[in-house]
């Protein structure tokens, strides 16, 4: 099969959900992908953010070889070693108090758990999620995500007793919580609507408010996590631990999997069947999410994407100074949004020409998630690509 005929298939038989980018991805190896013509493309997309270890590391290579000839599947009704090795590794670098874990396939799953959990510890029935808000696309996550986009075709099926607030104020969260939330929802960077941080100062507030109204707080952590921002939480920049946190994306490095940790008394509310997942906590993504949290910490990603994160965001807020397209460059770690006052779709198309895979947020924001494990020399080829790209740009749109 050669590239055209792989598009044309996929195009041809695949729900046609995603907006697709010219690039048929066969091999990958730290950020680096080929195409099916061995073309070789820096990889600044790492999978919406799952590639947090790089591709094919071949510690998560090697462990999922070994299991595969062990174990793939164990029902979570009965017992298995890769899976208790797992749980001691993931309550160890959760954040303090968090020590209670549901383990499932995916974000948009683990945000499913949360919420149910919330409801049920605290008897109460409703939710506040935040404006810009993404939490995932099955039917409880999609009631807590803001985007019209997503719901508006739905609403006959989205749940009643979410409400949303502004991401960022105060007053009018203080405003909206009441003595029937359950709980509060929030990333503490906003991903998908466009690398927004929380303004310091939120998400103590939304902890303090919690406390006060006897309400849980929630933290999706699915894009943020595992050391994406600079921490190996995004919680932590802030020092708020949440009562519920939900990960998943580079977790099992690129197996699919997810995860909701809770303090036990909160977890502990679940009575057995209230919850479970056929494929959640099967012995295969546990073996490659135990060699993954191994590779983040023996590698010192967290610090190595706080330190290139740097390196980056300083190179595109030079790009910035130098442009009149670029209003702003913001983000965390190697989380980086660069918003542009126009459409980004033609610079992202023209990078793909010149081996970049880059990835947007809305329509005028280009998002770096690259593998944490990307080289100062790959982030500084991308960066010269795209100011490149920005310049001609820029030239084409203010036409001079
Ligand atoms: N929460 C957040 C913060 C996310 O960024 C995403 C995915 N982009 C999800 C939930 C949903 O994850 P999934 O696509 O694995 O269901």
């Amino acid at each position: 099969m050669n590239e055209k005929e792989v598009m044309a298939i996929e195009n041809r038989f695949f729900a046609n959900v995603y907006q697709k980018f010219p690039a048929t991805i066969v091999k990958g190896r730290g950020a680096t992908v080929w195409n099916m013509n061995g073309r070789e493309f820096i990889d600044c997309m790492g999978g919406y953010g799952v590639s947090i270890v790089g591709h094919c590391h071949p510690k998560i290579v090697e462990a999922v070889k070994r299991q595969c000839e062990t174990l793939i599947t164990c029902h979570c009704s009965l017992y298995n070693d890769k899976r208790a090795e797992l749980l001691e590794k993931l309550v160890n670098i959760a954040p303090k108090g968090l020590d209670k874990v549901f383990l499932c396939n995916s974000g948009a799953e683990s945000v499913e758990c949360a919420l149910k959990l919330a409801v049920k510890y605290t008897g109460k029935k409703e939710i506040l999620a935040m404006t810009g808000s993404y939490h995932g696309k099955t039917l409880g996550a999609l009631s807590a995500t803001w985007g019209p986009k997503y719901r508006s075709a739905f609403q006959s099926l989205i749940l009643p007793n979410f409400k949303f607030v502004p991401f960022g104020n105060v007053e009018k969260v203080e405003e909206a919580i009441s003595k029937d939330t359950a709980a509060i929802i929030a990333e503490p960077i906003q991903g998908e609507s466009g690398i927004y941080l929380a303004p310091d100062g939120f998400l103590p507030h939304l902890r303090e408010l919690c406390d006060k109204n006897n309400a849980l707080l929630i933290f999706d952590e699915v894009q943020t996590g595992f050391g994406r921002t600079g921490k190996m939480w995004a919680s932590q920049h802030w020092n708020v631990t949440p009562d519920i946190m939900c990960i998943a994306k580079g977790m099992a490095g690129g197996i699919p999997m997810g995860a909701t940790i809770a303090k036990s008394e909160v977890m502990n509310t679940f009575a057995i069947g209230e919850h479970s997942s056929t494929f959640g906590g099967n012995p295969l993504a546990c073996a490659a999410a135990c060699a993954t949290i191994d590779v983040i910490r023996e590698e010192k990603l967290p610090e190595r994407a706080r330190v290139l994160g740097e390196f980056f965001k300083n190179r595109l807020l030079e790009i910035q100074k130098k442009s009149r397209i670029v209003r702003e460059v913001r983000g965390l770690g190697l989380m980086i949004g660069l918003e542009s006052r126009f459409d980004v779709y033609n610079v992202l198309m023209k990078a793909i020409d010149r081996g970049l895979i880059l990835l947007y947020s809305k329509k005028n924001i280009i998002r770096f998630l690259p593998p944490l494990v990307i080289e100062k020399s790959q982030l500084e080829k991308a960066a010269d690509i795209l100011e490149e790209l920005l310049k001609e740009e820029e030239r084409e749109r203010l036409h001079n």
